[in-house]
């Protein structure tokens, strides 16, 4: 399974929402918690400290 699907399938470990596929920027992006969660080539770092803060 590619990262692209599990992306669709994935729940912002935070708060539980669906979130945004924003791989070609380099991650996956909850908008409720306004994180960005990074993927380093295939992997995902889904640690809440060590997302990044979106900009609003
Ligand atoms: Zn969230």
């Amino acid at each position: 399974m590619g990262l692209e699907e599990i992306v669709a399938m994935l729940r912002c470990p935070v708060c539980g929402e669906a979130m945004k596929n924003s791989l070609e920027e380099g991650g996956v992006d909850c908008l409720s918690c306004r994180l960005r969660f990074v993927a380093e080539g295939d992997i995902l770092n889904l640690l809440p400290e060590h997302a990044q803060r979106l900009e609003a």
